[in-house]
């Protein structure tokens, strides 16, 4: 028989606790982590997570025909992908999270204007954070462009599909260049390069887009990369998979790094 799974949002009765909300950018980041970590130790082991909830999480306000209040503690910008469901990875209820979803989790306008609506009219948003996922079909779709000048030809007359091409291909290029100093050109020809360049250039396209971010927008950035191996949100560090979010890399030096780290961890 399959593992038994269930995630609950428990409404706490009066005189019951429930986690405050968090106070802080560093605070709002660790339940962002310690709910990604619930999340992925459910489908290691099983068994039945209780999150517990105000009668706002059921879209409840405090008095009965008035509007609710919309009090996230965190915004996340992350991919419209449906394998990575922003508030069910994060463990997290209703009027939790501000999401903003758009295939590739790219910075357009749009997108900018909607977090620097949240910050400026939402006080209770602590962080923002950039989303990617493994197995990216919009950051897929950016590698095949630069491998074949053809697929990039099919894209030009589609503006709309472009315009989500062209703002990954910066980091997919960057991507490409440490697999070429870590493994020589010869690494374009062998078999898993496609797929690793996908996976690292999803790392790079969320870093680029945390630096953007905490250039444009006036609150705290991390980033993290879902997996859709492991469920855990995460990056690769020098010592292979670790969870939790980071920091946006200090400039050059700092992206680089975190490029070589996936380049050594690549299985090529
Ligand atoms: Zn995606």
């Amino acid at each position: 028989m399959p593992e038994q799974r269930e995630i609950i949002w428990h409404q706490v009765r009066p005189g019951e606790e429930r986690p405050a909300r968090p106070a802080t950018a560093a605070e709002a980041r660790r339940r962002l982590e310690s709910g990604n970590a619930d999340f992925a130790k459910i489908g290691d082991h099983g068994g039945r997570q209780v999150i517990s909830v105000g009668p706002e999480a059921f879209g409840l306000p405090p008095t009965a025909g008035v509007g609710l209040a919309q009090e996230p503690f965190a915004a996340v910008l992350a991919c419209a992908d449906a394998r990575a469901p922003v508030e069910l990875l994060f463990n997290q209820a209703g009027n939790s999270i501000f999401v903003v979803r758009v295939a590739g989790n790219v910075p357009g306008r749009e997108c900018l204007g909607s977090l620097n609506y949240a910050v400026a009219n939402l006080p209770t948003v602590r962080v923002i954070t950039v989303l990617g996922h493994t197995g990216c079909g919009a950051v897929s779709a950016a590698v095949d462009a630069l491998l074949s000048p053809q697929v990039y030809l099919n894209v030009i007359h589609d503006p709309s599909l472009r315009a989500i091409v062209d703002a990954l291909l910066a980091g997919v290029r960057m991507a490409d260049l440490t697999l070429i100093d870590r493994y020589g050109r010869e690494v374009r020809d062998h078999p898993r390069y496609r797929e690793t360049l996908i996976d690292m250039s999803v790392t790079a396209n969320a870093a680029i887009t945390a630096v953007v971010l905490g250039r444009a927008v006036e609150c705290p950035v991390s980033f993290g990369v879902f997996s859709l191996a492991n469920r855990t949100v995460g990056s690769y560090g020098p010592d292979g998979w670790r969870a939790g979010l980071l920091d946006p890399p200090d400039g050059d030096t700092g992206l680089t790094e975190l490029l070589r780290w996936g380049a050594t961890n690549a299985d090529l």
